[in-house]
Formats: C-alpha cells, structure tokens, sequence
C-alpha cells in the first residue's frame, strides 16, 4: 500500500511505498527536504472525508425512507384495483341467465314445467344458483290465436 502526500514547499504529489513512512528525502522537484508521512496519519486523512459522506449517508437514508414510504403506499393503492379488476372479469362473464317458461315445458299435453326446472337446477348445481325469481308473462297461442298468460322462473346462475 502506497502512501500519497503532496510536498509541503511546491505542492508536487507524491507516492511513495509505506514502507517509506517516516522518512526524510529530498523533493525531486523543489529539492528541499520531506518527511515521509506515516501510515497512520494519512488513516485519518481519508478517515475524515471518508466520515463525512458516512455522516450525511443517515440523512440520505431518512431522505430515501419517505419515498421508500411512498412506494407501498402506491403499490397498495395499485393492488385492490388489480384485485377489483380481476373481481368485475370473473364476475361478469360467469353471469348466466336461464328463463324457463311453462308454455315451453308442456310436451303433448304433459305439463313436465317442474321437471325441466329441477334438471335444470340440478344440472348447474345449488352452489351455481345466484338468484331464482318467477315471471309473468303472455304468449300468442298457435293454435286459438289469443294471447295467454302463463308463468315461468328466471334463475341467474354462475356459469
Ligand atoms: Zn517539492
């Protein structure tokens, strides 16, 4: 390790090997007499600005610690929007709606309406059912030509 000083007459920077510390030269510029600066005195050299960045690093930290704050605080604001979009596509495409309506379950003249809505029912499965509700509603009848009111249910299920 290599001690570097500069000549206290002409200011020239000079290198020399520790094993030269304390020792008494000519400067090869000015030519007047150097002592040779021990280890331990250049130490506290480099020692002193060395403690000054290392005193306004904490400063640095606590600077770094408010955005450092900051940054979760976004991230946290960021993740339920994430989660509330994530919510809205699983939610909205899964929606189903089913409408069953009596005059469509009656096969020659057998009223099969509760047997269609329980394989229905059956067929989604009870943890699919959102909501069942049952309608009114008119239909042109094909064959009398007037206009019946029968009922039906709506179920909104997950699908
Ligand atoms: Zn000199």
């Amino acid at each position: 390790m290599d001690i570097t000083f500069n000549c206290p007459h002409c200011g020239l920077s000079l290198e020399v090997d520790q094993d030269a510390a304390g020792q008494q030269f000519d400067c090869p510029t000015c030519h007047k007499p150097l002592t040779v600066p021990a280890a331990p005195v250049v130490a506290p050299r480099s020692g002193v600005p060395a403690a000054t960045p290392s005193a306004s690093a904490p400063r640095e930290e606590k600077r770094m610690a408010v955005p450092a704050s900051q940054k979760p605080i976004g991230s946290l604001i960021q993740k339920p929007n994430k989660s509330l979009e994530l919510a809205a596509k699983e939610s909205k495409p899964g929606m189903r709606v089913k409408t069953l309506r009596h005059s469509d379950c009656k096969d020659g003249g057998k009223d099969r309406f509760d047997e269609v809505v329980s394989e229905f029912l059956n067929k989604i499965g009870d943890q699919a059912i959102v909501s069942i509700t049952p309608i009114n509603y008119s239909y042109l009848d094909t064959a009398t030509q007037k206009l019946l009111t029968d009922f039906g249910v709506m179920v909104i299920y997950r699908g």
